[in-house]
């Protein structure tokens, strides 16, 4: 995308003005384009969400790259993320603030703490007939994908996610977890369901790896794309197939590409999933790889925005995993560059210890350049968990730390790029940032969920291990208006077979 911005430049330059003012033509361009279009309507959604960065990774990467990141030039504010019952969210609630507006209880997704079901900015955007995609790099039925496009209340429930993603019809869904579309019976998570062949059926286009993704060729009339490139997460970046397995960049391109034939506009959330993960496991160098991807995902949003000139690009985390700093130990100064040598995460490199450990040094320096003291070695052998021994010693060498093994609670940077970008200036809180999205995007949002799903359908029979509160979330009823719909002695005696009626 950069070279082919490039190549525009420069030949635009020569036709124009007949000397060769190169790429300078198409950045003042869009600059231009960019501050006519401040505080006009933005048409197209581009929501990222780095899962677990904050600050202290901001600028970790930034010296582990050694020059900016693309966001660093489009910071505009902070954010507060604590949920409805804990100062330090999890990502289901922190998903939930972010696409409904509304705080919830962590482990919730797209309901309000009472259970009531929010409507989401994606949904609020396909009531304006706009096309609407999700993609990840955890199991797209994760929590903050699923904060998009679903509503239960567990976020662990993935196969029930992975029934109203597709019920949703949401346009392009790019991620892991094919496992939680298929029934037990081929292998799968759904106890029964088929949810692939269910999506077949609704139009969906199935593809599972980095090929079909670039030939992806769909025609939104009468096409959505559903594209599993994992049977659970896929690859950290550090070990990823480029052959097999797509970049989160190329997906985003991929989705970008196929929402934008869409002439009403679209919204797009694209999760850097596995951030958050390194923060966990406190693996500095996953840290930087994945930040590393998710920026690459960032330009080509960023590219297609200043080309578009309609396009607002928001890029904020849920919420800091792991309390990471930049400098540790007494340090006086930070190196994270020295991260550039490793080449598995801790948890590849653990997984060649012998079982006295006693080939640790040579475990480590098979992946990385770093020579280990007699005491790292040690500290390796000892440890209850030589994954985090080995993240330790190999942070230790960046002087990078590490305050906790958790997510934090501290407030977050929100960057954004296009129309309506300065709007998340100041200090907010993450349930701002829908709402700033639909007020920039002349998006409706709070609304009724609307039942795109459920039209066809006055009556539904019950299957083995349905809920009256399960198929209330699916068709947007409360059961308790289920119950006296259908006047159900007690809602928790249904039976497969029984109907239930809807108004
Ligand atoms: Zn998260």
């Amino acid at each position: 995308m950069i070279r082919k911005l490039g190549v525009a430049a420069l030949s635009a330059g020569i036709i124009f003005s007949g000397v060769s003012t190169t790429t300078a033509s198409a950045d003042g361009n869009s600059q231009v384009n960019n501050s006519m279009n401040n505080g006009d309507k933005a048409e197209n959604i581009i929501y990222m969400i780095p899962d677990g960065f904050n600050a202290d990774y901001a600028t970790n990467y930034r010296h582990y790259k050694g020059e900016p990141a693309v966001w660093d030039n489009h910071l505009q504010g902070m954010y507060t993320t604590y949920s409805a019952d804990s100062n330090i969210t999890d990502s289901a609630a922190a998903g939930t603030a972010m696409s409904t507006g509304v705080k919830t209880n962590n482990g919730v997704i797209g309901l309000d703490p009472e259970g009531n079901p929010q409507q989401t900015i994606l949904e609020a955007s396909q009531d304006k007939d706009m096309s609407t995609g999700l993609v990840a790099t955890s199991t797209i039925t994760h929590a903050t994908p699923a904060a998009f496009g679903a509503h239960v209340d567990d976020r662990n429930n993935e196969t029930e996610i992975a029934k109203q993603l597709i019920d949703n019809e949401i346009d392009v869904l790019l991620g892991g977890g094919k496992n939680n579309f298929l029934p037990e019976s081929e292998g799968g998570n759904q106890e029964e369901t088929n949810v692939l062949l269910q999506a077949e059926e609704q139009g969906y286009q199935l593809i599972e790896n980095r090929n079909q993704l670039l030939e992806a060729d769909i025609n939104l009339e009468n096409e959505n794309l559903l594209g599993l490139f994992a049977n659970d997460a896929m690859s950290p970046e550090l070990h990823r197939d480029a052959e097999e397995e797509p970049s989160l960049a190329e997906m985003t391109q991929t989705a970008i590409d196929t929402l934008n034939n869409d002439e009403d506009g679209f919204f797009l959330m694209v999760e850097g999933s596995q951030i958050d993960w390194a923060g966990h496991d406190n693996d500095a160098a996953w840290a930087m790889t994945d930040v590393g991807a998710f920026e690459e995902a960032v330009q080509e949003a960023i590219d297609f925005a200043e080309k578009d000139g309609n396009t607002l690009v928001i890029v904020g985390g849920d919420h800091e995993t792991g309390g990471m700093t930049v400098g540790a130990n007494g340090s006086g100064t930070a190196n994270p560059e020295v991260l550039h040598s490793v080449t598995a995460t801790g948890e590849n490199i653990a997984a060649d210890l012998n079982e006295d450990r006693s080939n640790a040094k040579e475990v480590v320096s098979n992946y990385t350049d770093m020579e280990l003291s007699e005491e790292e070695v040690r500290s390796i052998q000892e440890a209850e968990d030589p994954k985090m021994a080995i993240n330790a010693v190999i942070s230790a060498k960046a002087n990078v730390g590490w305050t906790s093994t958790n997510h934090t609670g501290v407030d977050i940077p929100v960057y954004a790029y296009g129309p309506g970008a300065d709007q998340f200036s100041g200090s907010l809180d993450n349930t701002d940032l829908p709402k700033i999205i639909a007020d920039t995007a002349e998006i409706e949002l709070g609304g009724e969920i609307s039942q795109n799903h459920s039209e066809k359908e006055t009556v539904y029979t019950v299957k083995p291990g349905d809920t009256l509160f399960e198929i209330g979330l699916k068709y947007n009823y409360l059961w308790t208006t289920l119950q006296e719909i259908n006047q159900f002695p007690n809602p928790h005696l249904i039976y497969p077979g029984d109907e239930v009626y809807f108004k």
